[in-house]
């Protein structure tokens, strides 16, 4: 099975908010309908840590920093294992 994982963008704020409305995530955000994709807490817009992609699917995580560090580090793998 390949795991093809991609960042998209580490963003902030706006650039964020703005991401989110094109995904059509941030509806979802408001309503507090997504977890944090390495531990599992409701996300808000106050909490929402980063976002990235993962098997062509669109995670997000909290501002804890072991969260932003796993994803980091899912990406840095993706990163490594990138296939022309
Ligand atoms: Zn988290």
């Amino acid at each position: 099975m390949s795991r093809a994982v991609n960042a998209i963008k580490a963003v902030h704020d706006v650039d964020l908010e703005r991401v989110l409305r094109r995904l059509g995530l941030y509806e979802k955000l408001a309503r507090g309908e997504l977890r944090c994709a390495v531990c599992g807490r409701s996300l808000s817009l106050e909490n929402l840590g980063g976002i990235y992609k993962e098997d062509g699917e669109v995670k997000l995580v909290c501002n804890r920093i072991e969260c932003l560090a796993e994803a980091a580090r899912r990406v840095s793998l993706a990163r490594q294992s990138v296939r022309p």
